[in-house]
This record gives C-alpha cells, sequence and structure tokens, in this order.
C-alpha cells in the first residue's frame, strides 16, 4: 500500500472522527505514521498528540508533512488548519472523506478561505 492508502484507510477507520498522522521518510520510502487525535470535538478538529509527534522525530527523524482528515464537509483547509499548518512551519495534507479528494497547502501558501 501506498503512504496515501494507509492515510486514506486511516481516515475511514477514524470517522466520524478526523484522523491524524505524520508522513516520514524510512529506507527511501514514504511512510505515513498514524496518530492520535486528542481534540476535545474530534469531529471537527484534530489535536496531534505531541507524544506521537515526539516517538515519531526520536524513530524517523524528519518529520515531512501532517495530514488530517475532513470526514464531512470538503477537503479545503478551515482557517484553524492555515494557521496551525503556518506554526507547524511544515506542508500539510487535508484527506476529504467524502470527496476522496486531497488538499495540499505549505506554511507560504495564499489559501482563501471559504
Ligand atoms: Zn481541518
Amino acid at each position: 500500500m501506498t503512504w496515501q492508502q494507509d492515510a486514506f484507510v486511516h481516515a475511514e477507520q477514524e470517522a466520524p472522527r478526523e484522523s491524524c498522522g505524520l508522513l516520514i521518510n524510512y529506507q527511501n520510502e514514504d511512510k505515513y505514521i498514524p496518530c492520535k487525535n486528542l481534540a476535545l470535538h474530534n469531529d471537527l478538529q484534530f489535536l496531534l498528540d505531541p507524544l506521537d509527534w515526539a516517538d515519531t522525530e526520536d524513530k524517523y527523524g524528519k518529520i515531512h508533512a501532517v495530514i488530517h482528515s475532513h470526514p464531512i464537509g470538503t477537503e479545503h483547509p478551515s482557517e484553524a488548519d492555515i494557521i496551525s499548518c503556518k506554526r507547524s512551519n511544515k506542508t500539510w495534507y487535508i484527506i476529504g472523506l467524502k470527496t476522496k479528494r486531497w488538499f495540499k497547502f505549505k506554511p507560504t501558501d495564499k489559501i482563501e478561505t471559504l
């Protein structure tokens, strides 16, 4: 399975909660690492477990991207997503579970909110 497939399966398993995970490179292969979503309203937002982040970094080194799902609505980032992306200084991917589309953005991208 590709990391995109792994991430999509995780998103399906977590629904109606938002799933979240990290993209790393291990032995020259991109790999999706599923993480826990600690948000109180985890159907509408996500808070990636900082322990999962730290463990992943310890084990695999550089975090290449942050991935989360939108079980409802579209793959388009929310205002909070755009702010958190800038804060994380990482590339982000959003999986639209309903739309089956992906949205990729970087902290430097100018994105119009809906
Ligand atoms: Zn989001």
